[in-house]
């Protein structure tokens, strides 16, 4: 199967892309190298630089790659805090970048896609941990704009028969297993590769963003999920797709405080990491939690690296032998 990476140089798209390629997938990434690093893209991959906001330069990917068969798509804004600064780009360039991809991939043929999507669907859920019955209200323009793809794809299965799977990935971290890929984002805003920077001496401390939530220690609950499993989700949602257009929530269905994210960076670096306490972070719910058990049930979807320790181990090898990450 030859299948198209968008934001295939990022950190989720290039562990996504490395798994595929090791199934024997023919992949092709397309980045614009915006967020993304060219030596993140595994050397078996067909790399294609490029903007999605350029249509013709989709066009010609597509013309260019006829055996493409499915599309992955990573590439995008992603940070709720800038998403309320600045709206426009997401709820702009996130929504016609896609239209662009899914129109030219209609137009050539193909009809499988799977949607890189988000926890922040679900600003205010009633029930935790949050299924796939939960009601959409996304905390952001970044949610929203990850929610009006979801509902273009549901039109695009009505009218062509588009199979698509969306995944909404609770907190993705760790690294990938054979240590060659990792996070690396600039500036990085995300919680356990900033706490191991100050493990690395990059940074003096490290700020928790609240500690009034109603949590067992204040700080706000999250379930992080190993980027390896969440390629592995990615895989198995593709093969499904012939059987019909899926949603998931995706996390391991347990939640750690932040405070215990930090205290977990400190057993595994052997580092003191001190913290502060700041005020919160506007746009973060107290807790976040996903039930999986659709995809589990549906797909056999099962976490090779459930454990918040071993993705912690997973993240400080990565920062240990990359502390300036890819470094281009
Ligand atoms: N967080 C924090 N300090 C930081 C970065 C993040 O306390 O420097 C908290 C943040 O408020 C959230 C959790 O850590 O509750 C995870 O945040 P991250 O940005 O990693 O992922 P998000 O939940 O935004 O997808």
């Amino acid at each position: 199967m030859s299948i198209l990476v968008t934001g295939g140089a990022g950190y989720i798209g290039s562990i996504v892309a490395e798994e595929l390629v090791k199934e024997g997938e023919h992949v092709i990434v397309f980045d614009n190298l915006s967020c993304g690093h060219r030596s993140a893209v595994h050397p078996e991959a067909v790399f294609v630089y490029g903007d999605l906001a350029d249509r013709q330069a989709v066009r010609q990917v597509f013309e260019a790659y006829p055996t493409i068969d499915a599309v992955m798509h990573f590439a995008s804004y992603t940070l709720v805090g800038e998403s309320i600064e600045k709206p426009f780009q997401y709820l702009g360039c996130n929504v016609t970048n896609g239209l662009n991809l899914l129109q030219e991939a209609v137009a050539h043929g193909v009809r499988r896609f799977i949607l890189s999507s988000t926890a922040n669907l679900f600003d205010q859920p009633e029930r935790t941990p949050i299924d796939e019955e939960e009601r959409i209200i996304p905390g952001s323009p970044y949610g929203e704009s990850k929610h009006i793809l979801e509902r273009i794809l549901h039109w695009l299965d009505r009218i062509y028969g588009f199979r698509y799977a969306t995944l909404r990935y609770f907190n993705a971290a760790g690294a990938s297993p054979t240590g060659e890929r990792g996070e690396d984002h600039r500036p990085e805003t995300h919680l356990i590769p900033l706490t191991l920077q100050v493990a690395l001496g990059r940074r003096d401390k490290v700020t928790i963003f609240g500690d009034d939530y109603p949590t067992r220690d204040g700080t706000c609950v999250r379930d992080y999920i190993h980027v390896a499993d969440l390629a592995q989700a990615h895989i198995l949602a593709l093969r499904a797709l012939d059987g019909g257009s899926r949603v998931y929530n995706l996390g391991n269905g347990q939640g750690f405080t932040v405070k215990e994210v930090i205290e977990v960076c400190r057993e595994v670096t052997g580092h003191p990491i001190p913290a502060e306490v700041g005020p919160r972070r506007p746009g973060d719910p107290a807790v976040l939690v996903a039930s999986s058990e659709k995809i589990r049930r549906e797909l056999g979807w099962q976490p090779r690296y459930p454990d918040l320790r071993t993705i912690v181990e997973h993240a400080w090898e990565w920062h240990r032998t990359h502390p300036y990450g890819y470094g281009d």
